[in-house]
């Protein structure tokens, strides 16, 4: 039987509804903050959808858009300014900030309270630690896509293909916390293919292109696509299309269930951060979390 393919599009979609409901029933609505530094295409067009997608949600959009040779330290101002601006509830810096600007300064600026990308040092701290606080987005949109596939993920053998600071490590953790039993694997791990295999859920986050075949997969398994890379296309001369680092087609045989590239994780991350929005704004203002937004 071909695998089920897990639609991260409609699931996305399902979310900003209820995200839109949990909205209407708050005491206020909740602001987003973007800041967008320079001309960067796929940024401008990652931020144009995560506004539309607020204001869609029933939420406030508030934007900076800063030219390419703003200083480090206006950035670091008006992330401050953010801070101390009480209507705000979540701030998000589209990365990436040009060479001139330090991201690691500028996200620690970030409150952590309103850290709706979930990638400052505390936040990365309070995940860890089993403490309540905002998760990073395309890690949390692995879980919930593993989850609808699966139902339950305890003692599920899970493996992480990728061990980066915005991917692997917060996706190992929030699998952990699902009492998974977590496998990192990485560019030195040995016999890949062998750990691979042990998978009851693969989430791949390597950014190599169709890098995992679909002969590596345990029968039946669940296969969460973290990576969009751009390749040129085999029959149109000029022209580039995107796939994940699993190689898609033929592991419709061997998989159980698999997220396609596009139309995967993708559309996951911008749905968690208006949920990290929404969460952020109930932990700030003392209300109530909303219990449809619970996965
Ligand atoms: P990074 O480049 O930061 O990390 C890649 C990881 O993969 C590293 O840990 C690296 O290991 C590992 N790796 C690289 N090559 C191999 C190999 N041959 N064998 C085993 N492991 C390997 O990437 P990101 O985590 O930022 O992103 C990963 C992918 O996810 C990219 O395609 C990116 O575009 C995509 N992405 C998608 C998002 C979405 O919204 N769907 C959001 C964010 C990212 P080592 O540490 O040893 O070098």
């Amino acid at each position: 039987m071909p695998a089920k393919k897990i639609d991260g599009k409609a699931y996305a979609a399902g979310l900003r509804d209820r995200i839109a409901i949990a909205v209407k029933n708050l005491p206020d609505q909740p602001t987003l903050a973007v800041v967008l530094v320079g001309e960067d295409p796929a940024s401008k067009v990652y931020v144009k959808n995560k506004i539309k997608f607020t204001i869609e949600t029933g939420m406030r959009s508030v934007e900076h858009k800063l030219d390419e040779d703003v200083s480090e330290e206006e950035v670091i101002r008006i992330v401050k300014e953010l801070n101390a601006d009480d209507s705000v509830d979540g701030i998000l810096v589209q990365l990436p900030l040009p060479k001139h600007i330090s991201e690691n300064r500028v996200i620690e600026e970030i409150h952590p309270d309103k850290d709706v990308d979930g990638l400052t040092e505390t936040s990365a701290g309070r995940l860890s630690l089993g403490k309540p606080g905002l998760r990073p987005c395309t890690p949390t949109g692995s879980v919930m896509l593993a989850k609808d596939a699966l139902g339950e993920l305890s003692g599920k053998n899970c493996v992480i293909l990728g061990r980066s600071i915005l991917v692997g490590k917060p996706a190992a953790m929030l699998f952990l916390e699902q009492n998974c039993t977590v496998t990192i694997a990485h560019s030195r791990t040995q016999d890949l293919q062998g750990v691979v295999g042990g998978a009851d859920i693969l989430v791949a986050a390597v950014g190599r292109p169709q890098m995992v075949k679909a002969d590596w997969l345990k029968k039946g398994a669940c296969v969460i696509d973290v990576g969009i890379n751009r390749v040129p296309h085999p029959e149109k001369p000029g022209k580039t299309y995107l796939v994940g680092d699993v190689d898609y087609k033929p592991s419709l045989e061997t998989a159980g269930s698999i997220t396609p590239v596009p139309g995967g994780v993708g559309p996951m991350t911008i749905a968690c951060l208006l949920r990290n929005t929404v969460l952020a704004a109930c932990m700030r203002r003392g209300w109530d979390e909303p219990d449809n937004l619970s996965f």
